[in-house]
């Protein structure tokens, strides 16, 4: 019996991807195990957002090399990193077998089915998309995410993500209807529809748009709940606002990135949107639908970020009132008009303090958010079991906030409701009724 061991950094679409490969690798015969210690085979999904994220492998990839002299252990380095610095990788001192980019990823199991002793390879070129069968989360089998779209073509001025998954491909309509019914078959009760932006789904096919991809899953599928990411606000249409105040199953959370509140960073940028437009997009979530949650990507410090600017951002996180965000330090990225145009000019010692500045406000609203949610009653699905041996449940609600509550093993696997009680830091308590 070969053991495999995953490691995966970076997006839900790397997680998504992980959770396929690791569906693919024990159809071949495979068996994976959460410890690496009896691994004999470990692979890295890798992400190259940030200069942070890619140190982390570097580290991972030294560590292996170490069990490596002690044991026969194959590497493989699949995602971003194996895309933009293949060769390097392949090259390098850290004994890596296997070298896979974004366009091969559902090679890997054949590859390792028939290594030879000593065999290396790297597979980068940029082939026709593929788009592998979704299958349910190994975490909580009621949930999967179904990758609807690959690649972007937005070329944000800072972002590496379109000179790494290539341009955008749709995946066919009646594909993902049927990837739906056969997760839903399974039990799966929510599905996360995923794209780099999945509000211009369609668009390079001509096939249908996004508001009605959802509508076409209401009615073709039996899933209970829909939930999607990432959106762009550029192409956040009335009509998506519309689809999404009328079907029920449409859960009611939008993950919209801001990166900026000021209008001059965001042109720099190149997001194609103002922070006027943003504010109208909200003010029309809100008014169309009053639970809404709103959750955000947000960047400080890109280059010639002022104090006028930053505060801009501050203003309009007051203004949002995000239920949660994901806040980081700008940093610079091979190839993109951001390294090549602008000086990285914001000293780390003001990036640091205007990131801690923006997470202690937004920590506060968090906070604050959630308190506004207490003492009413909430649909859930439940995750796992508390790890602190009192028997609760932790679950998440369709506003894709956490809640835990007074449950049992019975309740995974089906939708519950909760009567929230209390906001507890970044999620709230309950009492199932
Ligand atoms: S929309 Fe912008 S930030 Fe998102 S993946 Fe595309 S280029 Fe990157």
């Amino acid at each position: 019996m070969t053991l495999f061991y995953i490691e995966t950094y970076g997006c839900q679409m790397n997680k998504a991807e992980s959770s396929t490969l690791v569906s693919l690798m024990i159809e071949k015969g495979f068996c994976e195990t959460k410890d690496y210690q009896e691994a004999d085979i470990v692979i890295i999904n890798t992400c190259s957002v940030r200069k942070t994220a890619e140190n982390r492998v570097f580290g991972r990839l030294g560590f292996f090399k170490r069990q490596k002299r002690f044991r026969p252990l194959d590497i493989v380095v699949m995602g971003c990193m194996s895309q933009r610095i293949g060769e390097q990788l392949i090259n390098s001192h850290y004994g890596i077998d296997f070298v896979v980019g974004n366009f091969n990823k559902e090679k890997i199991p054949e590859l390792l089915l028939h290594k030879r002793k000593g065999e290396k390879g790297l597979f980068i070129e940029e082939n026709t998309v593929i788009f592998p069968d979704p299958f349910p989360e190994e975490s909580n089998p009621a949930k999967a995410f179904v990758t609807i779209s690959h690649g972007c073509n937005n070329f944000c001025s800072y972002c590496i993500v379109p000179y790494l998954r290539g341009r955008e491909v749709s995946k066919n309509s009646a594909d993902i209807i049927k990837d739906i019914n056969r997760l839903t078959s399974l039990g799966v009760l929510q599905v996360t529809l995923l794209g780099q932006n999945v509000n211009s789904y369609g668009l390079d096919k001509h096939d249908i748009d996004f508001p009605d991809l959802l509508k076409m899953i209401v009615k073709e599928t039996d899933l209970k709940w829909i939930k999607f990411m990432s959106s762009h606000p550029k192409d956040f249409s009335d009509k998506l606002i519309d689809v999404m105040a009328t079907e029920d199953r449409v859960a009611s959370w939008v993950h919209l990135a801001l990166q900026s509140g000021s209008d001059r960073i965001l042109e720099l940028m190149n997001r194609k949107y103002t922070s006027g437009d943003f504010k109208e997009i909200v003010r029309k979530l809100k008014s169309s639908i009053p639970e809404i949650a709103l959750t955000t990507d947000i960047i400080v410090g890109f280059p010639g970020e002022t104090d006028k600017d930053f505060n801009d951002t501050l203003d309009m996180i007051d203004f949002v009132q995000f239920d949660d965000a994901f806040m980081y330090k700008y940093n610079e990225r091979d190839n993109t008009l951001a390294h090549k145009e602008w000086v990285d000019d914001v000293p780390d010692k003001e990036k640091v303090a205007r990131l801690s500045k923006l997470i202690d406000i937004q920590r506060v609203i968090n906070h604050s958010r959630r308190e506004q949610r207490v003492g009413k009653v909430y649909e859930v699905i439940p995750e796992r079991l508390s790890q602190d041996g009192s028997g609760k449940v932790l679950g998440v609600a369709r506003e894709e906030f956490m809640v835990l509550y007074d449950g049992s093993e019975d309740d995974f696997g089906k939708i519950v409701n909760v009567k929230t009680t209390a906001a507890n830091g970044s999620s709230l308590v309950g009492v199932k009724v």
